[in-house]
């Protein structure tokens, strides 16, 4: 193959044409795939290289020794379909083109032959040139190229394949350099889109500011800005100046720095980080300023909302503890150490077990962990345990924290401590149920246990006491020395009767002066009656207040559950009345409870009921007992005693159901249908010609009522009886407990012409000199003193001293329950004016007395030595 010929220097021309031109194609702005696809067709128009229009370019995959790698079409032109997928791939050293890349060498094949693994049965029979295209050694693919069975051989058709090769290896490595950058580039711009970054350029002699289409596209800002105060005018004015400043800093040569702002003249405002650098020219001047601006608002927002819950996490008050999924302390705040002791690293890699407390039974805790594993959180009232080894009551609320995936990566605890709370209950609670000056419990509380004592009591068959506690006299202190010493004095009181039970017995103040004891679980009634001596010794002892010295003595009532009441009401109830036998008994006692006094409660009961029927039906009588003078035997007035005349004809005696009108009240309707009944009989019976006058008795109630000198006066008028006809009779009482008012009363009396005498005297405690100060005009000598007048030489002294005294004070005399002769005669003699008794006649109906006025009964005192030689009481000396 001469290179001299013509047909040589056209093949020539031809040769290098092909080799340009693919060295242009390379230029071309093509695929890798495209170029190669190009580049064998360049070859197959080479007309004096008779090759078929077939073959393909491989590119080498470098993969794993001792593999090494393998061969991957990228390329080729009209190969059948059976070749693209066998030879889409071709392990290094496999068949013809293996061969070729593994030995780097030119393969040729004149035809069809074993060594064509790919091809096998499927293609007509062929040659081939294969030719490994290398750079440096380095192996970078291989060229196929298929020829007509049987061509020969040909020295400088290998010659010019292999330059081919070597264009197609610069033009391989060009492209695929190429391709390397273009796709770091796009992966650069989308990482800058990710990380929400842009960069911009600052060419300082024009004043042109340029953007990268990432940061227009992120702040979604013009892709050219006019110039740098164009693009400061962008800048959130508190933070212009200072971007200002840092580029011109940079402009004048000062390194890279690092600037936070916010850019709000974009499409909203963002929180952005920038670094501002220049770019130096040779002669070190800046010409033009790079930087690269950051989105970080969401970072900055995180960042403070991050601030915002660990502010929020160290300063509340609840105290927060973080777990990892098992259980292991992360976190705690401050409020977990001010509350259970432990300092932040002495817990972190614990177990919130090392709080536990032994309140709670592994049943609580296994409870909990259920509710949390199956709801995502817990929360309830839980007794932990201090550092110092104290308990205490916390309401805890957990939380479980999931992942991404749903599974839990923390548990959060947030916990507030109940102590104080607590503390606050309980002392609402003891105020409740205490008494505020003894510390006893109360009524409240009383009442409670012994509802609870009794359903104990009655399921279990024991006994209950109560024990009604009266102070005796305790109101003489607070009136002589004042309520600030009466309190500590009850105060004292409450702590013997305290002191003196055991821990299990209830004492409980129910006010004033009066206590309750509960005792429980006692076998026998022995028991009470220990606990009340008990008091009554403790109490006795001297007590010391405020430089006083006390004898305290207590009355005392005794119920037991179940032999005298059934309910908590009736045991109290019955206490009481037990109480009152006590203080009749004379005091400083105690007294159990009997049915006796039960059924005078009962009675009581129903006679009040039928008192007030009574008064309905109109059952009350007036009957009159005549009192008789001294002086002439005659009959001066009457005195008005009411009877019950029940519907069977039976009569009630005064002295049963006076006291009960008077505690009930119905002694005011009583006592004016007395007065006015007796008011009207009086008025009659002076109308025939009688001029009798009438006592009636005035009761405590009455005396005390308001507008009592209207209703009389009004009676009197209704009656036409005149006031002086008329006397009423008091007791000492009355007037003591309020002299002034009574003294005023009794003159209003007075003035309408009414006498006032004093009942019963002898039995008070007044003096006759007490009763000078008072507007009154008659003294009735208590029937006790008369009865036994004449055997006993006291009663005869007294009654003597009285009748003496009292004239001296202008008073007269009357003598009650006058029975025999001899009384009569001592009276006589001791100068009395007037009797009142049984010896003359007891009180009888309205018809009688009439009859006596008619009869002129009188009191025959002949034979009544009634003019005694001296005075009575000078017969004593
Ligand atoms: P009193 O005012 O001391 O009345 C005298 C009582 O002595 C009467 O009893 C009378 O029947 C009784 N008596 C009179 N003479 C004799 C006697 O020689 N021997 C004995 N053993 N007793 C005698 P009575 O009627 O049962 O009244 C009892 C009390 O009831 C009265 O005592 C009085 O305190 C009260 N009372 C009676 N009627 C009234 C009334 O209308 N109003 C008020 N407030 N009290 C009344
Ligand atoms: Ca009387
Ligand atoms: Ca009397």
């Amino acid at each position: 193959m001469g290179g001299s010929s013509v047909s040589g220097q056209l093949q020539l021309a031809e040769q290098q044409k092909v080799l340009n031109d693919l060295l242009l194609l390379g230029m071309a702005p093509l695929s890798l795939q495209e170029i190669l696809e190009r580049g064998l067709e360049l070859i197959y128009s080479l007309s004096w290289l008779p090759i078929q229009a077939k073959g393909c370019v491989f590119l080498w995959r470098q993969g794993p020794a001792p593999a090494g790698g393998e061969l991957v079409m990228c390329a080729q032109r009209n190969l059948e379909d059976s070749l693209l997928e066998s030879c889409a791939t071709v392990p290094q050293g496999r068949c013809l083109c293996g061969r070729a890349a593994k030995e780097r060498l030119l393969v040729f094949a004149e035809r069809m032959n074993a060594a064509h693994v790919c091809a096998a049965g499927t293609v007509r029979d062929h040659g081939h040139y294969i030719v490994p295209i290398c750079r440096e050694e380095e192996l970078i693919g291989v060229l196929n190229l298929y020829l007509h069975a049987g061509h020969r051989r040909n020295g400088t058709e290998e010659e010019f394949l292999r330059a081919v090769a070597n264009t197609l290896a610069v033009i391989i490595r060009k492209k695929q350099a190429e391709e390397r950058i273009a796709e770091s580039e796009a992966r650069l711009a989308r990482n800058q889109t990710i990380a929400r970054l842009g960069h911009w350029i600052w060419d300082i002699a024009a004043d042109r500011f340029l953007l990268s289409p990432q940061m227009a596209a992120v702040f979604g800002l013009p892709a050219a800005i006019a110039s740098l105060d164009d693009f400061l005018e962008r800048i959130h004015a508190d933070d212009r100046e200072r971007v200002k400043q840092t580029i011109l800093q940079a402009r004048d040569g000062r390194a890279a720095q690092e600037i936070d702002c916010r850019l709000t003249g974009a499409s909203r405002e963002f929180a952005v980080h920038g670094e501002v650098e220049p770019c130096l020219d040779p002669q070190g001047k800046a010409a033009r300023i790079e930087g690269i601006i950051q989105d970080v608002t969401f970072l900055k927002k995180a960042q403070n909302d991050l601030l915002l819950s660990a502010k929020i996490f160290e300063s509340s008050i609840e105290g927060i503890t973080i777990t990892d999924a098992q259980g292991k302390i992360q976190f705690v705040n401050r409020a977990f150490t001010d509350i259970t002791g432990y300092a932040a690293e002495e817990v972190i890699g614990e177990n919130p077990r090392l709080l536990r407390s032994s309140r709670h039974d592994p049943v609580f805790y296994q409870g909990m962990w259920q509710e949390l594993l199956q709801r995502g959180n817990w929360q309830g009232e839980i007794w932990n345990r201090r550092k110092n080894g104290e308990t205490y009551p916390e309401w805890l609320s957990i939380t479980s924290i999931k992942d991404g995936r749903g599974q839990v990566s923390n548990y959060v605890a947030v916990f507030h401590d109940l102590t104080a709370v607590k503390r606050n209950e309980a002392q609402l609670r003891f105020q409740a149920q205490h008494d505020a000056l003894t510390g006893l419990p109360n009524s409240v509380l009383f009442a409670d246990r012994l509802g609870v004592a009794v359903g104990h009591a009655r399921g279990s068959g024991g006994k209950v006491a109560v024990l009604f506690v009266d102070l005796d006299n305790f109101k003489r202190v607070n009136d002589s020395l004042g309520y600030t010493v009466g309190d500590l004095l009850l105060q004292e009181c409450a702590a013997r009767i305290r002191g003196c039970l055991a821990d299990e017995v209830t004492v409980s103040r129910q006010g004033s002066d009066v206590f309750l004891v509960l005792v429980e679980g006692i076998g026998h009634a022995k028991e009470s009656t220990d606990a009340a001596r008990r008091i009554i010794e403790g109490l006795s002892r001297p007590l010391v207040v405020d430089g006083h010295e006390f004898h305290m003595t207590a009355s005392i009532g005794i119920t037991l559950f179940p032999d005298d009441a059934r309910t908590p009401g009736d045991l109290i109830k019955n206490a009481g009345l037990a109480l009152d036998r006590a203080k009749e008994a004379g005091k400083n006692t105690y007294e159990l409870f009997t049915r006796g006094l039960n059924d005078k409660v009962q009675r009581r009961l129903t006679l009040e009921n039928d008192l007030r029927k009574a008064l309905l039906k109109q059952e009350f009588l007036v009957h009159y007992q005549p009192r008789v003078s001294l002086a002439d035997g005659r009959m001066e007035s009457v005195e008005a005693l009411v009877r019950w005349q029940r519907n069977d004809g039976q009569l009630v005696s005064p002295a049963e159901f006076i006291p009960l009108a008077e505690e009930t009240g119905l002694i005011l309707p009583l006592g004016e249908l007395v007065l006015r009944i007796a008011c009207a009989d009086v008025r009659h019976w002076r109308d025939q010609g009688f001029p009798l006058r009438v006592s009636v008795n005035l009761s405590p109630r009455q005396f005390h009522q308001e507008g009592l000198v209207g209703r009389v006066a009004a009676i009197l008028a209704e009656t036409g009886l005149p006031g002086s006809a008329l006397e009423f009779e008091i007791t000492e009482g009355m007037v003591m407990t309020n002299e002034e008012k009574a003294i005023g009363l009794l003159g209003q009396l007075r003035e309408m012409g009414i006498a006032l005498s004093v009942d019963d005297f002898g039995t008070g405690y007044s003096s006759l000199y007490y009763l000078k100060r008072l507007p009154i005009d008659t003294l009735k000598i208590d029937r006790t003193f008369i009865r036994d007048i004449q055997e006993n030489p006291d009663d005869m002294a007294i009654v003597a001293a009285t009748v003496s005294m009292a004239h001296r004070l202008q008073l007269r005399v009357v003598a009650e329950g006058v029975e025999t002769l001899e009384q009569l005669a001592t009276l006589c003699r001791f100068g009395c004016d007037q009797i009142q008794g049984y010896l003359f006649s007891p009180a009888v109906p309205a018809a009688n007395l009439f009859q006596f006025l008619r009869e002129g009964r009188y009191l025959s005192l002949e034979g009544v030595d009634c003019h005694p030689a001296e005075p009575a009481h000078r017969t004593r000396q």
